[in-house]
């Protein structure tokens, strides 16, 4: 007997999906095929965006291929073109071909990744490919991999873990007890931190006056003296938060000598590398990470330098026990066997994240990672080096990384150019204020980024800066 219902009543839902499917997959292959064409910056703005798609919902239902045919259409002119190779605004990385199909799978297999015996496959793609990551970042190996939005709520799930520990290295749990009364926590951080790491603080009620702003060099790297000088200045538990990777310049603190203060004054050390910790995957750029490993906990986005599609976070923490201390239901049974992935992050319900970025590692193989890493940085100094060539053109940061800012004379005229470059399509880079200086920003973050996808974006530049010179 036929599970479905029979022609004529109900329409029939597996050939509602295959049309749905046909109709996305059309779309779909339209839209990578036209990727090269596309303005890399959206050509509607929000407003524009809510008066396309804001229709009335009406009473009646619609056919769901049309909808979907008819979303696409509507939403066409407010996509970012980041998914392609010329988008260099926010490191936002695009998506390697075996993560988006992995990913679509993820969406037709729609598992709840929240327990094991719900999501056995699910699970177990995210430990393997948390084991593969660890191994690859050079990580401890018995590190819990929490798979989560992205390193926003990586920076969220690994300070829980350092907030919890701290206090009860002084004599204070956190679970039981809540925060009221508990010992004041110091956070460190570094004048150039990423403002997720203020959030997180503010998120786990530890309010922005437990912030430490600590000095930071001409590239936004925390100086080691400066964090040595603000921890000896009280006293109680403490977490000093550093980068992997400045969004603005792409520098690394220097891990070993501020590990080695922080862990003098019995300080938590955790790592914000949402784009940067993947620098430790490649032996030609590894040494920036050198001593990171000595940190508890590293937050960091499989969205950003792995190009894995939205949304996909890792939250990394060397002691799984600091983790299930906040987020564990059933700590006494964590002994034998895997732990539910519940008891690694914030959710219960989740979206199979495990999956995409097992295939994107599969995909790639350990040399294809290094080989990415190190192409999206090849890609950024040749971008520098051509852009240094550009009349006026003055590359403000050392490109160390993928990160790539520049200046055209003075903010009045760095800020045309810019408004030049989102006019002209080509490119999308972002405005930023850097050591009071208006820039703009270029961050190479797609695997589809080539030699010739440079020289068009330097290309670009010129002929945008040259028309502004005239
Ligand atoms: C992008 C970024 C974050 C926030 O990550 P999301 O993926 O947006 O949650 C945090 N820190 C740094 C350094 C980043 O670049």
């Amino acid at each position: 007997m036929s599970l479905e219902p029979s022609e004529g009543m109900l329409p029939s839902p597996s050939g509602a999906r295959a049309r749905v499917l046909a109709a996305a997959h059309g779309l779909a292959t339209a839209y990578l095929s036209g990727l090269g064409e596309r303005s890399a910056w959206p050509r509607a703005d929000i407003d524009e965006m809510l008066v396309a798609l804001g229709e009335p919902l009406g009473n009646a239902g619609r056919d769901p291929a049309a909808v979907v045919t008819e979303l696409a259409r509507l939403a066409e002119p407010g996509i970012s073109a980041n998914a392609g190779a010329r988008f260099f605004g926010f490191v936002v990385g695009a998506s390697l071909p075996a993560a988006l199909g992995a990913d679509w799978l993820t969406s037709v297999w729609d598992q709840n990744a929240g327990l094991n015996a719900l999501a056995p496959a699910a699970v177990a793609a995210e430990v393997v490919a948390g084991g593969w990551i660890v191994d690859l970042l050079g990580l401890p190996r018995s590190t819990s991999v929490g798979f989560v939005t992205g390193a926003m709520m990586a920076n969220y799930t690994c300070l829980s873990a350092a907030r919890d520990s701290v206090l009860a290295g002084h004599g204070w749990a956190v679970s039981t007890e809540g925060l009221f009364g508990a010992p004041p926590v110091r956070v460190f951080v570094g004048r150039h931190r990423h403002d997720a790491v203020d959030r997180a603080i503010r998120f786990l009620g530890l309010g922005q006056r437990a912030i430490v702003v600590v000095d930071a060099d001409s590239q936004g790297r925390i100086e080691p003296h400066a964090l040595e000088r603000s921890l000896t200045q009280g006293a109680g538990p403490a977490i000093v938060c550093l980068q992997a990777g400045e969004v603005h310049t792409g520098a690394f603190d220097p891990f070993a000598e501020a590990v080695l203060v922080a862990r003098r004054h019995g300080a938590w050390v955790h790592v914000d590398g949402a784009f940067g910790l993947w620098a430790a995957a490649s032996p030609l750029h590894r040494s920036l990470t050198e001593g990171m490993v000595g940190a508890d906990s590293w937050a960091t986005d499989a969205h950003k330098t792995l190009n894995v599609p939205y949304d996909s976070g890792l939250a990394l923490v060397r002691d799984p026990a600091t983790v299930a201390a906040g987020f564990g239901v059933h700590a006494d049974y964590l002994i034998d066997g895997v732990a539910d992935p519940v008891e690694r992050v914030p959710e219960l319900s989740r979206r199979a994240r495990g999956f995409a970025v097992w295939a994107a590692l599969r995909s790639l193989g350990r040399t294809g990672v290094a080989d990415l890493v190190d192409g999206l940085c090849a890609r950024a100094t040749q971008l520098a080096d051509g852009l240094r060539d550009l009349p006026g053109i003055e590359v403000v940061n050392d490109v160390v990384f993928t990160q790539v800012m520049v200046a055209y004379g003075d903010d009045d005229r760095t800020a045309e150019l810019g408004r030049l470059l989102r006019e002209d399509g080509t490119i999308a880079v972002t405005p930023a204020r850097w050591h009071g200086r208006t820039v703009q920003r270029f961050a190479v973050s797609s695997w589809a980024t080539g030699p010739t996808d440079i020289e068009a974006a330097v290309a670009a530049v010129g002929r945008v800066a040259a028309g502004l010179r005239a």
